[in-house]
C-alpha cells in the first residue's frame, strides 16, 4: 500500500464518524441505560482510533515522525478496557465494578500508552525497530506482548460475561445480546488474525471492521431499542398500572410515587416529604409497620379497601436501600365477599339464616351459657297444616307466606336473639340469657302475632298459626342435641295437643308422650 492513501483514509474516516455518532446516541441514554457510559467511552475510543489513523494515511504534517502513529494507538489502549465494563454493566454485573476496581482497569492503558509515547528513550514497546509508514509491527517488546495479551483476556473476559448475560436472557434481551456479540466478535477475530500474521496485507484493517461493528451496534440501539428499551418499560409499567407504587428510601423519605398511588394519598403530598405525611391519616399503620422490612396490611380508606405490601429493596450487595410499598384496591373484592359471605349463611327464600349456620350460632350459644352459668331457651316451631295451604293455595303462594311468616317472627324479637330457617316449614329461636317462664311469654306472644297478623296470602278471614316446642339448656355439661331434642319433644307434644299453641318440655310430660 503506497502512502499516502486517500481511498483508505476515506474508508476509516467514515468508520470512525460512525463509531463518533453511536457513540453521541449511547451518551444521550447514560442516565436510564446501563452499559451506556462505558460503551460511549468504548466508542470513542474508536473513533479516535479510526479518524487519527485516517489523518496518518494522507501524510497530514506532524510534530515528530511518528505522532500520528503514537496518538492513534491511544484508542487501541481505552477501548479493551471500556469493551470490559460495559458488558459487565450491560449484563447486570455492576457489582463487580467498584471503585477500586475501576481503578486498577485505568492503571494498565494508562501505563502501556505513556510505555508507547517514551518507547524512544527505553525501547520497550517497538524493541527498537518501527516502522514510519504503518502501525504494523516489525518487531515488539515486552510492553507490546503484555499489552496484547491483557487486551485479549479483558475481552475474553467480555465475551465470556456477554456470552452468560445471552444465556441467561430470553426474548428481545437474547436477541439484544447476540447482536452485541455478533458484533464485538468481529473486529477482534480480525484483529487477532492480523496480528497473528494471517492477514496478508501491509496495512492494519482492524479500523475497517470496526466501522461495521459500529453500524451493527446502530443498527442495535434503533432496531432492539438496545439499553433503553429496560427502563422505559419499567416506568411505562409503574405508571399505567392499577396498583399504587410508592418508594422509599432507607430514610423514610418517598423518592417516587405513581398515579395511582396519589389518588389515594393526601392531595397536598409530594415526593421528597417523610412517609409519616404520606400517611398521616393512619398514624397506627405507620407506627406498626415503618420499621419492618417486610409487611403486608390492609387499611381502610373512607371508600376504599387497600390490601398493601411493604418489601425492603437492596442493592448488589444485598444491602436494604429503601423500601417498596404496593397497593391494591381490594373493594370489589371484599364488596364480593361479604356478598358470598352472607349468601352462605342465608336462607335464600326467607332471608333469615339457614340451618348451618343457625346450628353453629346455636353451639357457641351453648358453650357461652355453660361457661357463664346462663340460661338458654331453644324454640322449634312449625307451621299448622302447612300442607293443605300449598294444596289449596298453590306451592308459590306458600313460599310467600313462608317469607312474610319469617319477616315478622324477625321483627318481633330480640336483635340478639337467633332466628333461622331449619328446613321446609320449621323454624329455630334461640334466646340466649332468657329464663323459662320469659322465654315462654316471649312466645306465647309471638304465636299471637303470627295468629292476628293474616298473613296468609288466601283469604284475609284464615291465617296461618304455628306451634312451637320449648327446652331450655340444663346444666353445664348439657349439649345442644340434648336441648334440640326437649325442645322438639315439647314441639310434638305441642302439635298433639291441637296446635296453635307453645308447650314448655318438662321431664315428666314428655316421658308422658307416646314414642314418636
Ligand atoms: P302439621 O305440621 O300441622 O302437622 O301439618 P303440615 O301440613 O304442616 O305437615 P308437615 O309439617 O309434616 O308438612 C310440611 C309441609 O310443608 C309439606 C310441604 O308441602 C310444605 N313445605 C315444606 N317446605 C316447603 C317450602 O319450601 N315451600 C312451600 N310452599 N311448602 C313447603
Ligand atoms: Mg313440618
Ligand atoms: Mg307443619
Amino acid at each position: 500500500m503506497s502512502h499516502p492513501n486517500i481511498y483508505y483514509s476515506a474508508i476509516l474516516l467514515a468508520a470512525g464518524v460512525a463509531c463518533l455518532v453511536v457513540a453521541v446516541m449511547a451518551w444521550q441514554l447514560r442516565r436510564e441505560a446501563p452499559g451506556a457510559t462505558p460503551l460511549t467511552i468504548f466508542l470513542l475510543g474508536l473513533s479516535w482510533w479510526d479518524i487519527t489513523y485516517a489523518v496518518f494515511w494522507v501524510d497530514f504534517p506532524a510534530p515528530t515522525p511518528y505522532f500520528w502513529l503514537d496518538i492513534t494507538m491511544v484508542g487501541g489502549f481505552v477501548v479493551p478496557t471500556a469493551f470490559l465494563v460495559f458488558a459487565l454493566e450491560y449484563s447486570d454485573g455492576r457489582r463487580w465494578l467498584s471503585r477500586p476496581v475501576l481503578f486498577a482497569l485505568a492503571i494498565e492503558p494508562i501505563l502501556a500508552c505513556a510505555l508507547m509515547w517514551t518507547d524512544s528513550w527505553h525501547d520497550l514497546y517497538f524493541d527498537g525497530k518501527r516502522a514510519l509508514n504503518t502501525t504494523r509491527l516489525l518487531d515488539a517488546g515486552p510492553v507490546h506482548w503484555a499489552n496484547a495479551y491483557y487486551s485479549y483476556l479483558l475481552i475474553l473476559a467480555g465475551v465470556i460475561v456477554l456470552a452468560r448475560f445471552y444465556f441467561r436472557s430470553t426474548g428481545v434481551y437474547r436477541r439484544q445480546a447476540a447482536l452485541i456479540l455478533a458484533a464485538v466478535a468481529l473486529p477482534w477475530t480480525a484483529n487477532f488474525a492480523f496480528l497473528a500474521g494471517w492477514l496478508p496485507s501491509d496495512a492494519d484493517t482492524t479500523p475497517f471492521i470496526f466501522s461495521i461493528t459500529a453500524l451493527i451496534m446502530a443498527f442495535a440501539l434503533t432496531r432492539y431499542r438496545l439499553l433503553n428499551i429496560v427502563p422505559v418499560a419499567r416506568s411505562m409499567l409503574i405508571e399505567n398500572m392499577n396498583e399504587g407504587v410508592l418508594v422509599l428510601n432507607s430514610n423514610n423519605l418517598v423518592v417516587d410515587i405513581n398515579p395511582e398511588a396519589r389518588r389515594v394519598l393526601p392531595p397536598d403530598f409530594d415526593i421528597g416529604q417523610p412517609v409519616q405525611i404520606a400517611f398521616r391519616f393512619f398514624p397506627d399503620f405507620v407506627a406498626r409497620f415503618f420499621d419492618a422490612e417486610e409487611a403486608q396490611a390492609e387499611l381502610l380508606t373512607d371508600n376504599r379497601h387497600l390490601d398493601l405490601r411493604i418489601s425492603p429493596l437492596r442493592d448488589d450487595r444485598g444491602k436494604m436501600i429503601g423500601r417498596l410499598v404496593v397497593w391494591r384496591d381490594i373493594s370489589d373484592l371484599i364488596d364480593v365477599r361479604s356478598k358470598l359471605e352472607t349468601l352462605a349463611i342465608t336462607d335464600e327464600l326467607t332471608g333469615v339464616y339457614n340451618r348451618r349456620h343457625f346450628m353453629k350460632l346455636a353451639e357457641s350459644q351453648v358453650l357461652h351459657a355453660r361457661r357463664h352459668g346462663r340460661s338458654l331457651a331453644m324454640g322449634l316451631i312449625d307451621l299448622d297444616y302447612f300442607k293443605g295451604i300449598n294444596d289449596t293455595y298453590g306451592h308459590a303462594a306458600g313460599d310467600r307466606a313462608l317469607a312474610a311468616f319469617a319477616h315478622l317472627i324477625r321483627e318481633n324479637v330480640r336483635d340478639f336473639d337467633v332466628f333461622g330457617r331449619l328446613g321446609g316449614e320449621e323454624f329455630g329461636l334461640l334466646m340466649p340469657d332468657t329464663e323459662v317462664e320469659q322465654a315462654f311469654q316471649a312466645a306465647e306472644r309471638l304465636r299471637v302475632i303470627v295468629e292476628a297478623s293474616h298473613i296468609f296470602p288466601g283469604d284475609g278471614a284464615s291465617s296461618i298459626t304455628f306451634s312451637l316446642g320449648l327446652g331450655m339448656l340444663e346444666g353445664e355439661n348439657d349439649t345442644l342435641g340434648s336441648l334440640l331434642r326437649r325442645a322438639d319433644h315439647a314441639l310434638y307434644a305441642a302439635k298433639h295437643a291441637g296446635r296453635n299453641r307453645v308447650i314448655v318440655w318438662r321431664g315428666d310430660e314428655v316421658r308422658s308422650e307416646p314414642p314418636v
